[in-house]
């Protein structure tokens, strides 16, 4: 297949690259997974869902990809700051539970969101709080290499000093001095710091803190941005190829995981920096704090005042789907319904293809059809346009479908495996669940052996035996005996 360079947008330098592997046919992944003292939202969802694409699309290709999405169970502190509560210490209290309670509930939790949007398992999830020894040593070697200094048992990370040497800013092109006008207003608890953009790489326990470890510099908790350091280096080494996760995270989250790399002497860490735009409610980020979230069982069931109904996690995926990552997405129920409708043409335009007949030749331009699919896909994963190119190609399949259009039994295995493979494999929708409704069923054909008896009894028998043949043809058989007729299904 020609046309199989694939580009990224590269968060780093602002422009789409070519996307070429550190050592190929490897490639290593790293997604910031959720933090799990609440359930995951609907946004949250979007930037899981874009980097299953990711995944799925770069497999496809046949890359051997390690895809690591942790999960953060310590070290997130509540408004994101380095002072205060832990998110899941907050959440345990609240609930009178353990904080492990809350990591297990939480945990459980994402993972049957992740099942029911058909998200891939990535191949390592690892946890913050498994990996204490990795992320008390990356601090050790920051302070070796001179860029993290110990106040009253907190270690913090001396941003001006990296400055001198390294480009703080690199990734979210933020200015230091710009920065200090923007957190004049957060410096309340910071009082530790040497300057007001450092940040807590370890964080003094206070007694109230329940999940809390020994370390060279006392009883402490890791900062949050160190997790993913220590875990990518890990499982990726120094260097890996892709790191993705929500446009929030870009600052202060990915910028400082540069930092930390850099200042313990590795080199910068990330070949692509990708990031997830956000799903708005009437513009405004969807965020639990801002109260306009929703989950995905309020989601399913209808039940939320948004929500005009409840929708198939699948419409939602397809959804997510017709805009490309890194747009935003104002949620709506209008734009949802024109999803659920789209994507049911979708799936019965592909059974269509189960009923094309064969012929001696073909008159379809079917390596448009498929090209047109891999050149979006490659093309900084474009999701809508690719969809609209199997629309494209659904119109030919209506063609053929009709006899208008021929194809040879060779391109039509061709054409079959092109649509299941970008529909289900690539963009991993789901089929329609059959439904299996053994009452409907059971009414349907007492009306229809009436309709037979009927028949019989007015001696139309070609009726009769039009319904006993065509009933035969989807596999249920008749028995006529003495008391009526009785029904089976053939396996
Ligand atoms: P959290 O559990 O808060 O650490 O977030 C998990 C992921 O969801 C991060 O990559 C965030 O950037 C992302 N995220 C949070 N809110 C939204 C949103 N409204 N739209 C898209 N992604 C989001
Ligand atoms: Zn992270």
């Amino acid at each position: 297949m020609s046309n199989k360079q694939l580009f990224i947008y590269n968060s780093l330098t602002s422009k789409k690259e070519k996307f070429v592997p550190i050592n190929p046919p490897f490639v290593g992944l790293y997604v910031c997974g959720p933090t799990v003292y609440s359930e995951a939202h609907l946004g949250n969802v979007r930037t899981f869902l874009t980097f299953d694409i990711v995944y799925r699309y770069l497999t496809h290709l046949n890359y051997k990809v390690r895809y690591v999405r942790n999960i953060t169970d310590v070290g997130h502190l509540v408004d994101d700051v380095d002072f205060g509560e832990d998110k899941i210490e907050k959440r345990a209290r609240l609930e009178k539970i353990e904080p492990m309670e809350i990591v297990q509930k939480y945990t459980n939790s994402f993972h049957f969101t992740t099942q029911l949007f058909n998200l891939k398992n990535p191949d390592i999830e690892p946890s913050a709080t498994g990996h204490i020894i990795e992320q008390i040593e990356m601090v050790q070697k920051i302070i070796t290499h001179g860029y993290g200094y110990e106040i009253n048992g907190s270690v913090y990370f001396d941003v001006k000093k990296y400055a001198e040497k390294f480009n703080y800013g690199e990734l979210s092109g933020r200015k230091l001095d710009e920065l200090l006008e923007q957190t004049r207003e957060n410096l309340e608890g910071g009082e530790e710091k040497r300057f007001f953009a450092d940040f807590a790489i370890w964080k003094k326990a206070s007694p109230e803190t329940i999940m809390k470890w020994n370390s060279p510099w006392g009883t402490g908790v890791p900062g949050w941005h160190l997790e993913c350091s220590a875990m990518s280096t890990k499982y990726l080494g120094q260097q890996f190829d892709i790191h993705g996760g929500g446009m929030d995270l870009k600052f202060p989250h990915h910028e400082c995981e540069i930092a930390q790399s850099v200042g313990s002497g590795s080199p910068s860490p990330v070949k692509y920096w990708m990031h997830g735009n956000m799903l708005t409610v009437n513009g405004s980020k969807m965020s639990k704090s801002l109260g306009n979230s929703f989950l995905p069982l309020e989601l399913i069931s209808g039940s939320h005042p948004l929500l005009e109904k409840g929708y198939d996690p699948m419409t939602v995926r397809f959804f997510f789907l017709q805009a490309q990552y890194r747009s935003t997405v104002d949620f709506s129920n209008e734009a949802l319904q024109a999803s659920e409708k789209g994507l049911k043409r979708l799936m019965s335009g592909i059974k269509l293809l189960e009923n094309i007949k064969p012929s001696y030749s073909t008159s379809i331009n079917l390596t448009s059809i498929i090209e047109n699919c891999y050149s979006s896909m490659n093309d900084d994963f474009n999701t809508p346009i690719t969809i609209a190119h199997l629309f494209d190609g659904l119109k030919q399949i209506n063609l053929l479908n009709e006899g208008k259009e021929t194809i040879t039994i060779n391109d039509l295995k061709t054409l079959k495996n092109h649509y299941s493979t970008f529909i289900f494999e690539i963009l991993g929708l789901m089929p329609e669940k059959e439904t299996s409704n053994p009452e409907l069923l059971n009414e349907t054909l007492n009306i229809i052996l009436s309709l037979r008896k009927k028949a019989k009894e007015n001696k139309d028998y070609s009726t009769s035996d039009f319904i006993r043949d065509e009933l035969s043809k989807i596999n249920i058989t008749l028995k006529d005996n003495k008391d009526g007729t009785t029904w089976k299904i053939e396996n």
